[in-house]
């Protein structure tokens, strides 16, 4: 096979009869023949059969039933064409039985009814007039009945042409509730995402306050906290903005990226009333896209020793933010402009980024099947390996989902990749194809190349069945819809990292604080509902951490944040019914449904001493070793809430701490059981 260097690949065409154009001919051919035999009177004089003509309208009202339900599986085109030949296959039936006399003539009569029906109003009449011209010759054996056959036809094309006018009208009022629902659904989305990022910073850093503040649109000059997370949520003024041409946040901001200031003396703007302990530093760090679109600020009771380390995170948590925000932003403007483009807008409409890119891959796979493709898939690039990889396909077998393809070893792929251009590879049936792993049925396939912006993201690859090529409306509809389908996909990929950011903890990648909150509220509920037992809490701090980062850092911190939380992760997988969640800085939380106090203690102590014996974290002069202290308590036994047990497995946590670190404390050591 050749590649030609143009856009598109044509191949001379193979000489063969093609069906649909056989079809056509053979449909022309048959009507002119019916016509002609009606117009001169040749139809043979059958004599009336009433048995013979109720066993035929049996028959039809069978086919039509079955019909009614496979034409699904057919595109429109070919719908049309199995009607006309149906259709000359009645009339001929109905010449052949006496013409007008015979009482197959009603079948006209549920044929019209079944084709407006399924709303081809227009080849409806053109069906009726045909009919009419089939049985002119007999007009002067008209009776009223006759004529009435073809009133009655033309009243069944109308009255389905105002129902589906209603329809129509109805079905387009739904898709624009449903599209503002959308909108106001990732809005909603997008806010609790926000607010959770600002959750997560809080117990990461631990500051006061963290504000988000976003640019108004109308007004340019002004920013408008968006949301918020503090220590004292109630003094915090809700309506708080900043002034770019007015106060001094607004002056900062319009000067520095990043910027600490000293407000030991000031009063903070954005308090109602000043903090108990009062605010001695504030950051002020710049979320910009082009422009600058937003603040984020965070305050503090004390003085700020790590600069790096607060400037660090600061600035990721804005760039978190610039992603969530561009989520919002793209998938507004899709639902938008795409709104004009019917056909486009049908396919993005179904394509939801709420639902991951799998899906919206799979669906997108599953919505470019009308235009008569009956396999095809997406291939991702690697930049790491050079390589392409199927991300999902229909028609194909399942397991080449995840096959690597790599560029070298195939002409097409090579060509697509280095030219960048979108080609129709024609005629290869009964040719080994690489790129079609073992189908066979594949005539011509279409190869576009996936960008986001100018980088290769990867390809799609759509084939056609036998006897059907590409035309270039397709083609164009087509290269239209993937020119931005990649935004969906990388926004789609976008939102499901962004809910396992959300749910997990960045760092040590096991849940966060406010999933574990959600967590262990259901199954304190489970518990009330004597789904199990009791649940078991085990609260940990590591112990000498203060001292651990100032010998050897905050980075090596963070290593040995992430040993603990693989630690625990190892006693989840070990201990059905328990989940590990980082409930602080340093401080990991262990939830055991239906363990109680003495088990969870018993588990407490193996997580401690396989800690004590197995980790340990500094750098290639000095070792030490990581020790934890653990607090446990049990609900409903020891604590009647669930602010109780975590409160009541602190003040053990404590306990242990005073004695000397490194130990396991619960109730059970008061009642002198251990
Ligand atoms: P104790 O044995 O009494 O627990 O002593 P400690 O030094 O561990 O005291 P404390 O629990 O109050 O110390 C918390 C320290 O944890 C302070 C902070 O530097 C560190 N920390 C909190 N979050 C992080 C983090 O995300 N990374 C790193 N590297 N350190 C953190
Ligand atoms: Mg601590
Ligand atoms: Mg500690």
């Amino acid at each position: 096979m050749e590649i030609n260097k143009d856009q598109y690949v044509y191949q001379p065409k193979r000489k063969k009869i093609n069906f649909k154009i056989f079809l056509l001919y053979f449909t022309v051919f048959c009507w002119l023949v019916i016509f002609f035999i009606n117009l001169i009177g040749l139809y043979p004089k059958f004599i009336i059969n009433y048995l013979r003509d109720i066993f035929i309208f049996i028959i039809f009202f069978f086919v039509i039933l079955y019909f009614e339900k496979i034409k699904e599986q057919f595109g429109k085109k070919d719908l049309l064409r199995i009607f006309y030949l149906v259709f000359i296959i009645i009339i001929s039936v109905i010449n052949l039985s006496g013409g007008i006399k015979s009482y197959l003539k009603w079948i006209i009569v549920i044929f019209i009814f079944f084709i407006a029906y399924s709303g081809i109003l227009k080849h409806s009449l053109i069906f009726i007039l045909l009919s009419f011209l089939c049985l002119i010759k007999q007009i002067m054996y008209f009776t009223v009945d006759d004529y009435f056959i073809f009133i009655l036809s033309f009243f069944i094309t109308g009255f389905f042409y105002i129902v589906n006018l209603k329809l129509k009208k109805r079905e387009e009022k739904e898709i624009s509730i449903g599209i503002e629902k959308e909108i106001k659904d990732l809005k909603t989305q997008i806010y609790n995402l926000l607010f959770n990022y600002l959750k997560i910073y809080q117990s990461i850093l631990n500051p006061v306050s963290i504000l988000l503040l976003i640019r108004n649109y109308k007004q340019e000059e002004l920013f408008d906290l968006i949301t918020y997370t503090s220590k004292y949520t109630e003094f915090i003024n809700r309506n708080f903005k900043i002034d770019l041409n007015e106060d001094i946040l607004g002056a900062t901001l319009k000067k520095n990226d990043f910027f600490i200031m000293d407000v030991k003396y000031v009063n903070v703007p954005y308090y109602l009333e000043p903090p108990p302990q009062g605010i001695k530093k504030l950051v002020i760090k710049k979320i910009v896209k082009d422009k600058l679109i937003g603040a984020i600020i965070v305050d503090f009771e004390t003085d700020i020793t790590e600069v790096d380390y607060i400037k660090e995170k600061i600035t990721n948590l804005s760039e978190e933010i610039l992603d969530i925000l561009k989520i919002f932003e793209l998938g507004n403007y899709i639902v938008n402009k795409e709104k004009q483009i019917s056909k486009l807008y049908d396919i993005y409409e179904k394509l939801n980024i709420l639902e991951g890119k799998g899906k919206v891959m799979r669906h997108f796979l599953e919505e470019i099947k009308t235009f008569d493709i009956i396999s095809g898939y997406i291939a991702e690039f690697n930049y790491e390996n050079n390589k392409f990889t199927i991300s999902e396909n229909f028609g194909y077998q399942s397991s080449i989902t995840g096959r690597e393809l790599s560029i070298e070893e195939d002409e097409i792929l090579k060509y697509v990749y280095n030219s960048g251009k979108n080609i129709i590879v024609e005629n290869v049936l009964q040719k080994n194809i690489k790129l079609n792993f073992g189908r066979e049925n594949i005539d011509s396939f279409f190869m576009a190349v996936l960008r986001k912006k100018n980088l290769i993201y990867g390809f799609i690859k759509l084939d056609k069945k036998i006897g059907s090529n590409f035309n270039d409306f397709e083609i164009k509809t087509i290269e239209t819809i993937l020119a931005s389908i990649t935004i969906l996909f990388e926004n789609a990929e976008l939102y499901e990292r962004m809910i396992k950011q959300a749910t997990l903890d960045g760092l040590t990648q096991i849940l966060n604080h406010i999933t574990f909150e959600k967590k262990l509220r259901e199954s304190l509920e489970k518990c009330d509902k004597r789904e199990f037992a009791c649940v078991s809490v085990i609260i940990s701090d590591i112990d000498n951490f203060k001292n651990f980062n100032d010998a050897f850092g905050h980075q090596e911190g963070d290593g040995v944040l992430k040993k603990v939380a693989d630690t625990l992760k190892k006693f989840e997988k070990k201990y059905e019914r328990t989940y590990a969640a980082r409930y602080g800085g340093e401080e990991f939380i262990f939830v055991l449904e239906n363990y109680d106090i003495i088990s969870a203690n018993k588990i407490a102590e193996e997580i401690r001493s396989f800690c004590e014996k197995n980790l340990e974290g500094g750098n290639e002069k000095e070792k030490r070793k990581i020790t934890l202290s653990l607090g446990v308590c049990t609900y409903p036994d020891y604590a009647k809430t669930m602010r109780d047990l975590i409160k009541n497995a602190d003040e053990y946590l404590y306990l242990a701490k005073k004695q000397s670190k490194n130990r396991v404390k619960s109730i059970l050591d008061d009642k002198g059981i251990i």
